[in-house]
C-alpha cells in the first residue's frame, strides 16, 4: 500500500511539474493563476469592460475617458449618425473623405480585444529613464524588428532605431539631424504631389541650417548643382499611392524616406527597403494614430545621435505609457504567424479600391490614378493595388476646382493645391470607418450617375 501511495505521489509530482512547464511555456500559467488571484486590477478591468459593453448601434463607440451622463458612458457617434445610441442616420450628411484617420482597422482590434488590452499600474515606469538610462524600451525595439521581418518591408540589420512621437516628430528630427551634418544651408524639397506637412513643418521650424525650397523635380530641372539638399521621399506616396525613389542624386543630397504606408496593407512590397534614413509609424501599421508613436531606422551613427539628441531636447523621449501601449499592440500583431493584420488590412483596402474604381470607370468626367500590379515580397506573388487614398482628377476643362465640384455632390476631399499639385485633383481618404467609406461610395455613385451615359449604375 505504502509503495502504491509512493507511486501515486510520484505520478502527481511529475505530472504537476509537466503541467507547470506546459503552462509556463504556453504563457497560460500567468493567466491561469491571475484569473483566480486578481486584486487591484479587477476594478480597472471591470470598468473597461463596462464602458465597452454599452451599445451604440454599431455606429458609435464609448471610451473610458469620454463623457458620462448619469454615470453611463455617452456614445461618440460615427459621422452621419446621431441620437443617444447613434441609431439615427442623418440623410443629408456630407461624405467627409478629407482626413487620413486610419479607423478602418478598428474592427481588427475589436476582434483582438483580449490580446491588445493593456492595464497600466499606477506606478508604471514613473522614472524619466529605463534601467539602461535610455528613453527607449528594449523589448519594444525587439518587437519592431520582428514586425519588419514578418512584413519583409525593411532591412533592419546595421541600422539604429530612434523612437518619436509619431512619424511627424521624426520627420522634423531627421531634417535637423541631416542639416547639422551639412556645411552650408540645406534646401529641403519633395517631388510634387507631396504630403503638405513637409513644407508647413520645415517652414515653421526653419533654422539657419535649413529651409524649404519646394518641388524636387523643379530643382532637378532648373539647377545644375543642387548644393546641400534634403529630399523627402514618400513611398508609397501620399496622395497618389505610387512607389517612389529619390529624384535628386549626389554626395551632398540626403533623402528621408517616409515609409508610413510601406506595409502590405497599402502597397506591394517589391523588396525590403534599405535606405539610410527610413521613417515608420504605428498610425498606419496598426491604425493607432492617437497613440503618437513612430520610429526611424538610421544607418549613419552621427545622424542617429543627432536624432536622438533632438528627441531628448524636445521631449525626453516618447511617453513610457505610449511605449507600453505600442508594445502590447505589436505583441498582438505578432501572435500566431504575425501575418493576420496584413491580410486583414490588404483585403479591406483592396476591396475599397475595387469598389471605387468600378464606379469611376463608368465616368467620363473623373479619373483616378493608375497603380500597376507588382510582385510583393510579403505575399510572394503579383498583387493589385490597395492604396490609402484616391487621387481623383476632374477631366472636364471647366472643372478647374475639382474640390468645389465634389462639394456640390456632398463630398469633402482635400484640395490638390495643398499637395503642390493642380486643383483639378482631389485626394479622397479610403482609411476611415466602414460608415464613412459606404457613404463616400454612395455619394460618388450619385455623382457619376448624374453625368448621363452611366445608366448602368
Ligand atoms: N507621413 C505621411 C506620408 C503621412 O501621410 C502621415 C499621416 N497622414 C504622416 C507621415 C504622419 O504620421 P504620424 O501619425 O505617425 O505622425
Amino acid at each position: 500500500m505504502a509503495k502504491f501511495k509512493g507511486f501515486l505521489f510520484g505520478v502527481f509530482f511529475v505530472g504537476s511539474i509537466a503541467l507547470n512547464i506546459f503552462f509556463l511555456t504556453n504563457n497560460l500559467y500567468v493567466g491561469h493563476v491571475n484569473k483566480q488571484q486578481l486584486s487591484w486590477s479587477q476594478r480597472a478591468a471591470a470598468e473597461a469592460e463596462a464602458v465597452a459593453s454599452v451599445s451604440c448601434s454599431g455606429h458609435g463607440i464609448t471610451y473610458l475617458d469620454g463623457l458620462f451622463l448619469d454615470e453611463k458612458p455617452v456614445c461618440e457617434c460615427n459621422s452621419c449618425y446621431g441620437g443617444p445610441t447613434c441609431s439615427h442616420f442623418l440623410p443629408d450628411c456630407v461624405a467627409d473623405a478629407d482626413s487620413g484617420d486610419p479607423l478602418f482597422l478598428e474592427p481588427f482590434w475589436m476582434q483582438h480585444a483580449e490580446s491588445s488590452a493593456v492595464l497600466v499600474a499606477g506606478w508604471h515606469r514613473m522614472s524619466y529613464v529605463f534601467a539602461d538610462q535610455s528613453y527607449m524600451s528594449q523589448v519594444l525595439q525587439n518587437h519592431i524588428l520582428k514586425v519588419h521581418s514578418i512584413a519583409r518591408n525593411a532591412i533592419t540589420k546595421g541600422k539604429y532605431l530612434v523612437f518619436g512621437g509619431g512619424s511627424t516628430q521624426l520627420l522634423s528630427a531627421a531634417v535637423f539631424a541631416l542639416s547639422l551634418n551639412s556645411s552650408s544651408l540645406a534646401r529641403v524639397v519633395a517631388a510634387s504631389p507631396y504630403y503638405p506637412v513637409y513644407k508647413t513643418q520645415t517652414d515653421f521650424f526653419e533654422t539657419a541650417h535649413f529651409e524649404f525650397q519646394g518641388d524636387a523635380l523643379l530643382m532637378k530641372r532648373t539647377s545644375n548643382s543642387t548644393g546641400n539638399a534634403i529630399e523627402f521621399v514618400t513611398s508609397p506616396n501620399n496622395p497618389d499611392g505610387l512607389l517612389r525613389k529619390a529624384v535628386l542624386q549626389g554626395s551632398s543630397v540626403n533623402a528621408i524616406y517616409d515609409h508610413a504606408y510601406y506595409w502590405p496593407h497599402f502597397t506591394a512590397i517589391p523588396a525590403p527597403a534599405d535606405e539610410d534614413v527610413m521613417i515608420f509609424t504605428i498610425s498606419k501599421l496598426t491604425g493607432h494614430a492617437g497613440s503618437r508613436f513612430g520610429w526611424a531606422l538610421v544607418k549613419d551613427e552621427d545622424v542617429y545621435l543627432n536624432m536622438l539628441k533632438y528627441m531628448q531636447l524636445a521631449e525626453l523621449g516618447v511617453s513610457r505609457d505610449t511605449q507600453l501601449r505600442a508594445l502590447q499592440l505589436l505583441k498582438a500583431v505578432l501572435e500566431g504567424d504575425g501575418r493576420e493584420i496584413f491580410h486583414f488590412a490588404y483585403e479591406k483596402m483592396r476591396d475599397r479600391w475595387e469598389k471605387i474604381s468600378q464606379i469611376v470607370s463608368l465616368s467620363k468626367r473623373y479619373t483616378i490614378q493608375d497603380i500597376p500590379p507588382q510582385y510583393c515580397n510579403f505575399f510572394e506573388k503579383v498583387r493589385g493595388p490597395s492604396p490609402a487614398y484616391v487621387w481623383l482628377k476632374c477631366e472636364r476643362e471647366e472643372d478647374t476646382n475639382c474640390n468645389a465640384v465634389l462639394r456640390g455632390a456632398n463630398i469633402i476631399g482635400r484640395l490638390g493645391s495643398l499637395f503642390n499639385a493642380s486643383d483639378r485633383y482631389v485626394r479622397l481618404s479610403l482609411l476611415k470607418r466602414d460608415d464613412d467609406f459606404n457613404l463616400l461610395l454612395y455619394r460618388l455613385k450619385e455623382l457619376v450617375s448624374k453625368e448621363g451615359g452611366a445608366e448602368t449604375l
